[in-house]
């Protein structure tokens, strides 16, 4: 697994939410430094007008006072000095006073703060009626009388003394007014320097947000292309951690279910490989068994690479198929000793596919599974089958809810399958063998079985006897009594002849209505008494079984003439030869001094048939 980082700024939030939250951040952070700047300015400016104004009031003020002053000085002069000074200052406090009378209406105009205007409010009211009183003075000229000053004096006392008071006011007004433009220039000063720190802490917050941002989108990535490598790689175990952006995160989830699906695939074909593997194995050693028992031993070998834990058994059917053997058993944990006696009381072999039981006591289990030793099991019958038809089952128990797993059931399955085809093949080989090397009509071995019987008996160094026999004039009790008639005397032979030979003695239908004795052991003299007895013992079943009569003829010889097949064979022939000469139902032991009989065989020729006998014994 790719690690997982310890801290997350954005989490799993896609990547257009990340740009989304920084993009906020930004415009936030701006409102912010641009606020504070515009508040600032917009405060500096503040003061900077009230300043203003507050310094145009104040000289307006200023500009009163002096034009009160030369105001009182023309009026002073118009009323002592002589007539044309009088008439000039009188000219001159006409203007004066109507000066002063705009500048008090247009300081009133002024904008201005409630307190300026509270200062100008105390000037206004004494200052109108020191300008009334102007006027009364002034429209005294001209009636002759003396300026009366008594009634002047007070307002212009009072007007003084508010021009002075509000002008004491606004010089404080001004101070603090100036203090404040200080103040806010500071302040702005420290806004100003605050915007260019926020602005570049902002920026800096931007830069690392959107470093984290990539590097994290990056990191991401990177470790799903590592998975993605790994895979590639054939680790299939790396899966991606799902941490990055919900993009990242989707592309991981479909890495990881690739992988998912890649690893059921692999871990699929792996299996498979190995049953193929076991089965290639199984059939290689199959085909090397030439014999059941071979074959046997090959399946205990399967059975213990399929599990070392269950017993197991392989349960065949014998040739009449009625019962169930035990062929083989596992070599370590032994046989899970199954009762069932017959191929069709198996439940997995008349269904016919493999059979789970993984609790032997359910209700449904096998009910051979019961009783058995070491308690309650599980159990797994596999049927084994040739060419459609039973052979036999493998069974196999285990701890109870414990039956052998998928895998071991497929291997099973390939062992039923390999088991009843090798099995199958080699009994259809051997009774195919057995046809081919025995008479059908008597059960004998046939010629062929018996030259490799004869040299089974010349390999070794001991003494045998071949013995020809030929039945006399059978030809003649065929064509008298029929066919079946014929084939009846030729069963009835071959079942006398077994009957009087040993059991290491072989019997064999050498062609037609001749047969030939093979006596391990036994020279020509012995031989020579075996056909007696042969003689003897056909006259009695004919007897017994009110059959027609026939006689046989018969040559010996032993391996004492000859130590090949074929000598001996010609020497036991000619014999046999001379005895039909001689009158047949006789004997003759060959003789490798005589001349070899070459050409005709008709042994027929001069032969004596007692047809009204053959006749009388079919009637
Ligand atoms: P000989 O005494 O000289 O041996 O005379 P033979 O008639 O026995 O000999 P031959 O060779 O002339 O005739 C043999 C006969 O055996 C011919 C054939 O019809 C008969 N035969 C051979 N095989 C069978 C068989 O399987 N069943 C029957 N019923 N007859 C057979
Ligand atoms: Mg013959
Ligand atoms: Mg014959």
């Amino acid at each position: 697994m790719i690690g997982q980082p310890k801290w997350r700024w954005f989490g799993d939030t896609s990547i257009s939410h990340r740009f989304h939250i920084m993009l906020g951040v930004l415009v936030i952070a701006g409102v912010v430094v641009i606020g504070s700047a515009l508040l600032a300015m917009h405060r500096q400016v503040g003061a900077s007008a009230d300043l203003a104004r507050v310094a145009a009031v104040q000289r307006g003020l200023d500009e009163t006072r002096v034009l009160r002053e030369q105001l009182e000085q023309r009026l002073l002069g118009a009323s002592a000095g002589t007539s044309a000074e009088n008439a000039s200052d009188l000219i001159d406090a006409r203007g004066l006073a109507r000066a002063l009378r705009t500048r008090v209406a247009s300081i009133a105009r002024m904008p201005k703060s409630s307190e300026v205007a509270t200062a100008i409010d105390n000037v206004r009211v004494p200052a109108n009626q020191y300008l009334a009183s102007v006027d009364s003075l002034l429209q005294q000229d001209g009636h002759g009388g003396a300026w009366r000053f008594a009634e002047f004096e007070p307002r212009r006392v009072a007007f003084e003394t508010a021009t002075t008071d509000a002008m004491v006011r606004m010089r404080s007004i001004l101070q603090r007014v100036e203090t404040r433009v200080l103040q806010q220039e500071s302040q702005s000063w420290r806004i100003t320097t605050g915007v260019i720190v926020g602005g570049a802490a902002v920026g800096v917050l931007m830069w690392l947000m959107l470093w984290r941002g990539a590097r994290s989108i990056q990191k991401s990535i990177r470790a799903v292309s590592d998975v993605a490598q790994s895979l590639a790689a054939g680790d299939m175990d790396n899966r991606c951690e799902l941490h990055g952006a919900a993009e990242v995160n989707s592309l991981a989830r479909m890495v990881n279910l690739l992988a998912d699906t890649m690893q059921g695939m692999l871990t699929r074909l792996r299996s498979e490989a190995g049953r193929s593997t076991f089965s290639n194995q199984l059939v290689e050693a199959l085909e090397m068994a030439d014999s059941e028992t071979e074959a046997d031993r090959v399946i205990a070998r399967a059975m213990g690479a399929i599990s070392d834990v269950h017993p197991m058994e392989l349960l065949l059917a014998d040739s009449s198929r009625a019962h169930l053997e035990r062929a083989c058993v596992h070599p370590k944990t032994g046989s899970p000793n199954c009762s069932v006696e017959s191929p069709y009381s198996c439940i997995a072999v008349r269904r016919g596919h493999a059979q789970i039981f993984p609790d032997a006591e359910a209700l449904n289990a096998c009910p051979k599974l019961l009783g058995r030793m070491g308690g309650s099991l599980s159990a797994a019958c596999v049927p084994v089958n040739f060419m459609g038809r039973a052979l036999g089952v493998l069974h196999v128990t285990g701890a109870k809810g414990k039956p052998p797993n998928p895998e071991q059931i497929a291997q099973l399955t390939a062992l039923g399958v390999h088991a009843g085809t090798r099995i199958g093949t080699l009994r259809a080989f051997e009774r195919s063998q057995l046809q081919a090397s025995t008479d059908s009509l008597t059960g004998l071995a046939n010629r062929r079985a018996a030259e490799e019987i004869l040299n089974n008996l010349l390999a070794v160094d001991s003494t045998f006897s071949f013995v020809m026999a030929d039945l006399d004039f059978f030809k003649r009790l065929n064509d008298t009594l029929g066919h079946e008639a014929g084939d009846r005397a030729l069963k009835l032979f071959s079942d006398t002849a077994r009957g009087v030979v040993r059991d290491r003695d072989h019997v064999v239908r050498w062609g037609g209505e001749e047969f030939a004795l093979l006596l391990p052991g036994a020279n020509a003299e012995r031989a020579a008494e075996v056909v007696e007895r042969l003689r003897a013992a056909l006259a009695q079943s004919l007897l017994l079984s009110g059959g027609p009569t026939f006689t046989a003829s018969f040559g010996i010889s032993d391996s004492t003439m000859a130590r090949d097949r074929e000598t001996l064979v010609r020497l036991a022939d000619e014999a046999l030869y001379r005895s039909k000469q001689g009158g047949r139902d006789k004997y003759h032991v060959g003789d490798p001094q005589l001349p070899g009989i070459a050409g005709q065989r008709d042994r027929d020729q001069g032969a004596i048939v007692d047809i009204a006998q053959i006749a009388k014994s079919a009637s």
